[in-house]
This record gives structure tokens, C-alpha cells and sequence, in this order.
């Protein structure tokens, strides 16, 4: 079938453009290893995401996981068990244990009315999801992180590109990870980048990218393989020509699906943040089968039998899956335990045809009983 429509749909320049950005490579044969896109690609995206750092990874997951390693921990990481596996998997990876805060019903963000009663003496780090670019309560979030003396690292995969009270959202705690997945608002093919605000933190993150190497004849630390290469950072250098057209489609792409969805019983939309310039990532829609007659489940039966694929996302939560043995307790985690069983995304990407918004729409609106 030629029509399906999937979830999502990678950006990508036209292959011109990108044979353009790549041919000096040819020339130099320097393949990888912080060569010329690498260090352009850094200096482009700290100008893009206004902010003073950005080390460059392999990937949004490294990203995590070597932030986590450099900021040198032990003990209980409060995150939120509504996100991708990799929130999760860096904080067990760098032998810490997560505890699992519950979400706010309306962003799916942290719930900082109880993340206080979850930090004990055993707490040294606050690992929040700024969930389908909605913005965690960021001043909350700080004043208990200065309270108790814990570190803060955004999980901001979600966010490329957003503001939050004028100001890049790669600003905020002491350091924030993106992801330049295929599959992000603005990507390397695969790729990642933390966003830092102390130089030494940076430092360990440059040489933990690089297996721990300090000089020549010196390695440091237990690093890792976490480079991006050359490739993939002129990927980065092409897209992020077109990303604020790239975004601007997808706004118009948005306003469609609230046009045909909002105010209808029973389905929950996302809200927009006053002080938040959105990226437009996702459009997550939580069913009420009560209200609307269908589940999340059938109604992702019915588009999936027209050949359009939404996404389950996030679900199941990472604190039920199978590899964590029921060390965790779902019960603990009510509203995402709740929400997860009810969310669906819908088609979103910057080329979506809008008359395909309206047949999805029409799709989801035929379930409503
Ligand atoms: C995509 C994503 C990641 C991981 O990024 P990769 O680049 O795929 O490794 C982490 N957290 C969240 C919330 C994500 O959506």
C-alpha cells in the first residue's frame, strides 16, 4: 500500500545540498574524530539553542548516560517512569538506582507536588522529562535541587529547538540531553548533544566520549566510544538550515489535528505553554473510553487497519518492563500508570499533508460511539 502513513518521517535536505556539505571530507579523508562538521555543527547549535555549551554524541542515549557518569554519582536518581527506555536504562547503566516520581495528568511531565517526600539521604540527582516538548516546572524543580543539594539533568530528547521564558530550554539544571535521532525535530541521522553549564563537567564529557583519554599517553576515566562523526555532523550542519521551516509545518500540522479534535468529549489534547516556544514534536492524545465510547487500543486498530500508524508512546512504562524484574511498583506512579494505557500519538511530521490530518482525524471521530 502506498499510502500508509507512519508516525513519523525523517527531515532531510535535498541530496545536493548534502553532497555539497560533505565533499571537503573527500579532500581531507578526516572521517571522524572532532574534525570540521563537528566543530561547525557545535558552534551552529550553540548559536541555534542559545546556549554557552553543547559537547556532541553519538547519540541522545550516551548523551545521558555519559552526563550521568561525569557528574560522578551514587545512590537514587528521583526521574519519571513515563519516557523512553533510555531515561531509565542510563541511570541502572551507571549502577544508580532509580526512584520513580509520578506525572503531572495534564503535561505528563514530573509532578513536583511529590517529588519532596520521594528524596531521602540517599538521593544525589533529579533526572526529569521535558515530555513531548512540554516543559517540566522548571523553578520547582531547582528550588528542591538547591534544597537538598542535588544535581539536575533534563532528559530534554523532546525539546530541539524551544524556549522557555525567552531563554534556550538547554539552559536550565546543570545539564540537559537532546537527541539528533532520525526520528527528532532536528537530527543527525543519529546523534545527540548535552548542553552544560560547568566547564569542568564538559571537559569529562569531551574524554569520556573518547574512551577516558586525557593526553597521549593518559587515560582518566572508564570512558566510552560516544563520538559523532563526520557524517553525521554534516547531516546536523544541512538541517538545521530548514529546521524553523521544518517547524513551522508542523505548527500548521497541529492547528489541523486541534481543529478536528479539540473540544470533543472524552479526548484529552496537548496543552500549550504560555511561556514556552514549542517545537510542535508530537501531537499525544489521551482517550477517555468512558466519554468517547472507543479505547486508545481500538482506536489504534482502526487507523492501523487504513494503513496509518500512531504510536503507543509512552508504553508500557519503563518501571513495568520485563529486564527490571518487578523491582518496581507501578501503584507507586498512578497517573502514569493511568495515562499510558490511554495515549496515543498521531502521524506528525513537517510534510504531513494536511488532507491526510483531515482522513486521520476522520478516522479517530468515526470511533467516537
Ligand atoms: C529519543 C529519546 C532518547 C534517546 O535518544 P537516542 O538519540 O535515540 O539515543 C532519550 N529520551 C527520550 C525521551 C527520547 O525520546
Amino acid at each position: 500500500m502506498d499510502n500508509k502513513i507512519l508516525v513519523t518521517r525523517s527531515s532531510m535536505p535535498s541530496v545536493d545540498e548534502y553532497i555539497e556539505e560533505i565533499r571537503p571530507i573527500w579532500d581531507s579523508h578526516w572521517l571522524t574524530n572532532m574534525g570540521p562538521e563537528h566543530k561547525n555543527l557545535q558552534a551552529e547549535l550553540q548559536q541555534y539553542m542559545g546556549v554557552e555549551n553543547v559537547e556532541l554524541l553519538t547519540n541522545g542515549h550516551m548523551a545521558l548516560e555519559l552526563s550521568l557518569q561525569a557528574m560522578n554519582l551514587q545512590g537514587e536518581v528521583i526521574t519519571t517512569p513515563f519516557t523512553f527506555a533510555s531515561t531509565t536504562h542510563a541511570i541502572v547503566r551507571n549502577g544508580l538506582e532509580p526512584v520513580f516520581c509520578d506525572i503531572d495528568p495534564v503535561t505528563y511531565t514530573m509532578d513536583v507536588t511529590k517529588l519532596e517526600r520521594l528524596i531521602t539521604d540517599r538521593t544525589c540527582a533529579i533526572v526529569p522529562v521535558h515530555v513531548y516538548g512540554n516543559v517540566c516546572n522548571i523553578e520547582e524543580i531547582e528550588r528542591l535541587a538547591h534544597k537538598y543539594e542535588l544535581k539536575v539533568l533534563y532528559d530534554a530528547a523532546h525539546t530541539f529547538g524551544e524556549t522557555y521564558k525567552g531563554q534556550g530550554i538547554g539552559n536550565f539544571g546543570d545539564a540537559s540531553c537532546f537527541s539528533f535521532h532520525a526520528t527528532k525535530v532536528f537530527n543527525t541521522i543519529e546523534g545527540g548533544a548535552v548542553c552544560y553549564k560547568d566547564p569542568e563537567l564538559g571537559r569529562k564529557l569531551y574524554e569520556l566520549k573518547n574512551f577516558g583519554i586525557h593526553g597521549p599517553e593518559e587515560v582518566d576515566a572508564v570512558g566510552a566510544n560516544a563520538k559523532m562523526n563526520e557524517f553525521c555532523a554534516a547531516m546536523g550542519l544541512c538541517n538545521l538550515r530548514h529546521v524553523d521551516e521544518e517547524i513551522a509545518k508542523r505548527k500548521a500540522v497541529v492547528e489541523r489535528y486541534r481543529e478536528h479534535l479539540s473540544g470533543v468529549d472524552g479526548l484529552q489534547l496537548n496543552v500549550e505553554q504560555p511561556e514556552v516556544k514549542s517545537n510542535y514534536a508530537y501531537f499525544p492524545v489521551v482517550f477517555d473510553e468512558k466519554l468517547f465510547g472507543s479505547s486508545r487500543n481500538e482506536v489504534f486498530d482502526a487507523l492501523a487497519k487504513n494503513g496509518i500508524g500512531a504510536r503507543k508512546y509512552f508504553y508500557p512504562l519503563t518501571n513495568t518492563f520485563a529486564c527490571f524484574h518487578k523491582k518496581y511498583d507501578v501503584d507507586e506512579t498512578p497517573v502514569a500508570r493511568r495515562i499510558a494505557k490511554r495515549v496515543l500519538t498521531l502521524p506528525l511530521y513537517a510534510d504531513l499533508p494536511l488532507e491526510e490530518v483531515d482522513r486521520i482525524c476522520k478516522i479517530v471521530l468515526e470511533q467516537k460511539l
